[in-house]
């Protein structure tokens, strides 16, 4: 069947327009018509899809379904046990700067949880910055804007999808429906502005992150969070990694690449965290399977039990793949090269 239409657009990074085909893929998670591609960049070695799906036809690769436009309730972290939530109010006031959450009397069982649960909360809380003002670029249904809110941000968000958008007015009117560069938010008026999954996505990501750093607020950060194409998934796994998500993923970012992409819109990363979970591995591992004939194999790997031992085994090891930096999701903190000499790195 035809796919979309596509555009030989030159590589997002350098403009270079020379580049050799590495992995063509159908739609593996919402059949899109069609097969994409993933090229590499010979001048610099981005990976970015090529052709890319043309920019007037962007929409027609989410259903009406996309998981990001449905999410059900945000994840707010003060759930479980009183123990549990006295462990998560000391791991963010002591991890993330959330001193309003302070309480000096937590007993050594609870800063001992609290250490646990910090590398957890780390990807789903925000650290606090300056005086809350937050915004989410690329919000959905606004899953994220529900656990800022929750956790006593001013919040704002992003987003182009009308009906997911409509969903995320939940947790505030202050959204914008449409185009990141067109939104016509302040220079400077927000303390963290977040991109969770959302830049591979875009077309122009070098103008989106210009956009973004300059809504940041003098001493604020910009989180942005995206596949690893430089993790051991990929090199394992190639064509068949989880996080091409074609024709979706328009870019594939490496941390390098990513740290040059905000370079040249104007900024600096200054951490760079990575995850590591089975189930990115072993839907890699499904489609390698398909890709070989072997989908008895496929669906027999994603039957509970031999799933949950699957995942128990990698469980045991992946925490060695992100310390060594080869994670399957990344996530930096980046400034304005502006504010950049008062970073901490
Ligand atoms: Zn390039």
């Amino acid at each position: 069947m035809a796919g979309l239409p596509t555009v030989e657009a030159p590589c997002a990074l350098c403009g270079g327009d020379r580049a050799e085909a590495m992995w063509t893929t159908p739609d593996r998670a919402f059949a899109v018509p069609g097969t994409y591609t993933v090229a590499r960049c010979h001048d610099c070695g981005f990976l970015y899809q090529r052709p890319r799906v043309r920019d007037d036809r962007l929409a027609d690769c989410y259903p009406d379904h996309y998981p990001r436009h449905q999410e059900p309730s945000p994840r707010v972290p003060f759930t479980g046990s009183p123990a549990r939530i006295r462990a998560v109010r000391w791991a963010l006031a002591r991890g993330l700067g959330y001193a309003s959450l302070r309480d000096d009397r937590a007993g050594p069982l609870t800063r001992l949880r609290a250490r646990r649960l910090l590398s957890r909360l780390r990807w789903s809380c925000p650290p606090w910055t300056g005086s809350g003002r937050y915004l989410d670029v690329g919000c959905g249904s606004g899953g994220a804007l529900g656990v800022a809110r929750a956790l006593g941000w001013q919040v704002a968000g992003i987003e182009t999808d009308e009906a997911a958008a409509a969903k995320a007015r939940r947790f505030t009117d202050d959204l914008y429906v449409g185009d990141v560069l067109d939104a016509p938010f302040a220079p400077a008026r927000f303390d963290v502005v977040t991109a969770l999954h959302v830049l591979e996505h875009l077309a122009h990501p070098v103008a989106a992150l210009r956009r973004m750093l300059d809504w940041v607020a003098p001493g604020g950060l910009l989180i942005v969070e995206v596949p690893n194409a430089g993790g051991l998934g990929a090199r394992l796994f190639g064509g068949a990694w989880s996080g091409l998500e074609l024709p979706r993923h328009l870019s594939h970012f490496t941390p390098r690449t990513l740290a040059r992409a905000v370079e040249q819109a104007g900024g600096r990363v200054v951490w760079c965290l990575h995850q590591a979970k089975p189930r990115y591995y072993l839907r890699s591992w499904s489609n390698c399977l398909r890709d070989r004939g072997l989908g008895g194999l496929a669906r027999l790997s994603e039957v509970r039990p031999v799933y949950g031992v699957l995942k128990l085994l990698l469980e045991l090891g992946l925490p060695l793949v992100s310390r060594a930096g080869r994670g399957e999701v990344i996530r930096i903190g980046a400034v304005p090269a502006r504010s950049a000499a008062q970073a901490t790195c």
